[in-house]
């Protein structure tokens, strides 16, 4: 006999009884990741940098131009270095309403450096995003997922309202520090287009390169997971893999399909963490509250 269970615990309200909130967060990384893995040498690896620079040049302009024929807008992370690089890309993606967040300067990884060098970098960023874009960034996913133990009180005393860097849970929740609070839209590796698509020896990360199709449909599972029981759906994609010509084609009709159901909700990241926060106001949803970071030293065993 079929029975429902009730997977999540703490289901979200979502908007007109929507039964999940979906975004689809692109990180264009572009070849910022191929001159931080090769300081020196980088600038020589020129068809590495091409493949990275599908990404702004090709990738996104079809990308929005989908998102605004599908009557959507989603939400890009992209590194501060990358927006002063491809400044054309930064306007496309506005143009169509979308969101961008911050995601580094190069692509650093925080978890290594002290307080003062991650403050150092994120500020950098968020003088050229403020230059560029004439507003403070609002999320905030750490490069690579490299959350570090310092960033939730750095993100809070900057303004930024949420992190998209972290995997703890299959709906939103309350990150708490010291110094205040953020909501916390989390992903996970299951939805990171790298382990289906990315071959890349100067990257040093070589997986199976899977067809569009099945490597879609880890995606499109996860989807109908949180369908069914009222999660969150966001994949982390980027431009150079996702954004191909054949597997942004699998995307788009999977768009279709699904945008043809009256009840889901794609919107920009800034726009579901304002939801969580409005819900989580007047006491509609039961958010989990973690303490972040988990420890405050090394766990002595
Ligand atoms: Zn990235």
């Amino acid at each position: 006999m079929p029975f429902y269970q009730s997977m999540i615990q703490n289901p979200v309200p979502w908007p007109n009884g929507a039964k999940c909130a979906c975004c689809i967060t692109f990180d264009m990384d572009a070849d910022s990741l191929i001159h931080l893995e090769h300081p020196k040498d980088g600038f020589r690896r020129v068809s590495a940098i091409s493949s990275q620079q599908y990404g702004p040049h090709i990738a996104v302009p079809r990308i929005v131009e989908t998102y605004r024929m599908l009557g959507i807008r989603q939400t890009f992370f992209i590194p501060g270095w990358c927006m002063e690089t491809y400044p054309q890309a930064v306007d496309t993606i506005l143009e169509g309403g979308n969101e961008i967040g911050h995601h580094g300067y190069m692509h650093e990884n925080p978890v290594p450096q002290s307080q003062d060098e991650q403050a150092m970098w994120m500020d950098r960023a968020i003088t050229v995003f403020v230059e560029m874009t004439g507003k403070r960034p609002r999320g905030w996913r750490a490069p690579l997922y490299n959350f570090s133990n310092h960033s939730a009180d750095l993100l809070i005393e900057r303004g930024f309202r949420y992190d998209a860097s972290l995997m703890g849970d299959d709906v939103p929740y309350i990150i708490e520090s010291d110094k205040g609070k953020l909501v916390e839209l989390p992903s996970h590796w299951g939805l990171d287009d790298w382990p289906q698509w990315v071959q890349s020896m100067d990257l040093d990360y070589m997986m199976p390169i899977r067809s569009p199709r099945a490597g879609w449909e880890i995606f499109e599972q996860e989807f109908e997971a949180a369908y069914k029981y009222g999660g969150l759906w966001v994949p982390v994609c980027h431009p150079f893999v996702t954004g191909r010509l054949s597997r942004w084609d699998t995307v788009t009709q999977f768009l279709e399909r699904v945008l043809d159901r009256a009840d889901v909700w794609f919107a920009p990241m800034q726009e579901i963490a304002t939801h969580i926060e409005s819900v989580v106001a007047k006491g509609e949803f039961d958010a989990r509250r973690v303490k972040i970071p988990p420890y405050d030293s090394a766990v002595e065993f």
